[in-house]
């Protein structure tokens, strides 16, 4: 029997894949989507969804979805370094309006993105794609196994994206899936209900056990909090650390923190999983093939925010996509243009965050940077706009000009 042709499948129905899904159908293309998980599903993570997040979700109508949903409006973001100091930065106005960004259980931000995803797409879920299918070179389709049945069955179509997050079988069947230790980060999470002082400000604690890396306490709905710890790879294997000890370490011991968690409850068992930062590029156009959101590698070097970036990855993806599908042209060198756009749109911002998690690894610096940001608007607006802002920071940051900043 013919197997039924797509325009586009989507592999992955995380934010890329459902945000990639909706832009393509606003274009009229014909769109699989397919997850090997049944929705509404977890997704481990600091639950965080910033400015730049809301402004893909204006465009896609959803802000008022957020907010008919259990989460937290946030307003700023509190900053402490190794040595206790701490500054508090507030998101920048929007159009003369308090800006701010909001904290949702990733179980109900995905799941509404892929609500909206699926009211124009084909969707088929608890399929776990295993392989690709490959003609002269070129992607034409996926293969995988329905895991409702443990049949085999194989899907066509003129593009697939590879949207299936930090373990993608996209990426490792496309041959891009090394892992390099230094541009890898693993992380964390667990639930809490009433940590004391938890405020509407997402907080970043840079604590001397786990550095360079950081402890965050991040506001939920009805006095819940996503805590959790992140580290680099290599660090983590130079020092043997395990990061669930580390996490609990701080929270019962930390002098900080220990008498904040000291009435608290663990609402959800702790779990860890992986970051592939944007600090490495990752090759991510292919012939009849792209990869976006994680899949892609474009997680924040420094402050570990990956959804605004699947988000925008999945909007350059479609766009590119809807035009290769009006001149029928599914070359590498057309799709290559999404690549050159996803770099053109995210690569200074990378390359300054980088620089600031470079910074980041040394305690003098922190101690000075965070000391001086309490102090100095123009310290606060760079480490601001890192962390905060809708737009990307078009003016590079060298670590130069941030030193001459802080030792002015
Ligand atoms: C502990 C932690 C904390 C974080 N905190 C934040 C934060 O606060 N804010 C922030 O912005 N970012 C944060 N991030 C990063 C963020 O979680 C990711 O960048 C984001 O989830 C990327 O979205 P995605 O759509 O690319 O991938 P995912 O959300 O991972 O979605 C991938 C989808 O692909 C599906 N899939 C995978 N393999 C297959 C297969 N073989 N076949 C079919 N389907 C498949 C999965 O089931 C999944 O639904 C954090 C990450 C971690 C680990």
């Amino acid at each position: 029997m013919p197997q039924e042709q797509f325009d586009v499948i989507i592999v992955g129905c995380g934010p890329a894949g459902s945000s990639c899904a909706q832009f393509l159908a606003r274009g009229g293309a014909k769109v699989l989507m397919i997850d090997k998980a049944k929705f509404p599903r977890d997704k481990t993570c600091g639950d965080a969804i910033s400015g730049k997040s809301s402004s893909i979700l204006r465009e896609l109508d959803l802000e008022k979805e957020i907010e008919s949903r259990p989460h937290a409006k946030i307003f700023g973001v509190t900053l402490s370094s190794p040595n206790g100091s701490i500054v508090e930065i507030p998101i920048a106005k929007r159009k003369g309006q308090q800006g701010y960004g909001y904290c949702c259980r990733r179980m109900v931000f995905d799941n509404l993105m892929f609500e909206a995803a699926k009211k124009s797409a084909s969707v088929v879920q608890q399929f776990q794609v295993t392989e690709l299918i490959m003609e002269e070179n070129k992607v034409v389709g996926v293969k995988g196994t329905d895991l409702a049945n443990n049949k085999k069955k194989e899907f066509h179509a003129k593009v697939v994206v590879g949207a299936d997050g930090a373990l993608s079988i996209v990426a490792k069947k496309l041959g891009v899936d090394e892992v390099d230790p230094n541009h890898y980060v693993s992380a964390t999470r667990v639930y809490y209900k009433n940590v004391k002082g938890v405020s509407d400000k997402i907080e970043i604690h840079f604590v001397e056990d786990i550095m360079p890396g950081y402890f965050w306490i991040f506001p939920l709905e009805n006095g819940y909090a996503n805590v959790g710890v992140g580290m680099l790879f290599s660090q983590i294997k130079k020092r043997s650390i395990s990061l669930k000890d580390a996490t609990f370490d701080i929270i019962k011991n930390n002098q900080r923190f220990k008498e904040r968690f000291k009435d608290a409850q663990i609402a959800e068992d702790i779990r860890a999983w992986t970051l592939p930062l944007g600090s490495k590029h990752r090759k991510s156009a292919f012939a009849g093939a792209v990869l976006i959101g994680d899949a892609a590698s474009l997680i924040d070097p420094f402050s570990g925010e990956g959804v605004g970036n699947a988000l925008t990855s999945g909007k350059i993806a479609a766009e590119t996509i809807l035009e290769a599908i009006a001149a029928n042209d599914f070359s590498e060198a057309f799709l290559q243009r999404y690549e050159d756009r996803l770099r053109d749109t995210l690569d200074k911002e990378l390359q300054t965050s980088y620089k600031l998690q470079r910074l980041g690894t040394n305690r003098f610096l922190l101690n000075t940077i965070i000391g001086k940001a309490a102090k100095k608007e123009e310290v606060r607006n760079v480490i601001a706009h890192t962390l905060t802002e809708e737009t990307p920071l078009k003016d590079l940051v060298s670590p130069i000009s941030l030193l001459k900043m802080l030792l002015a």
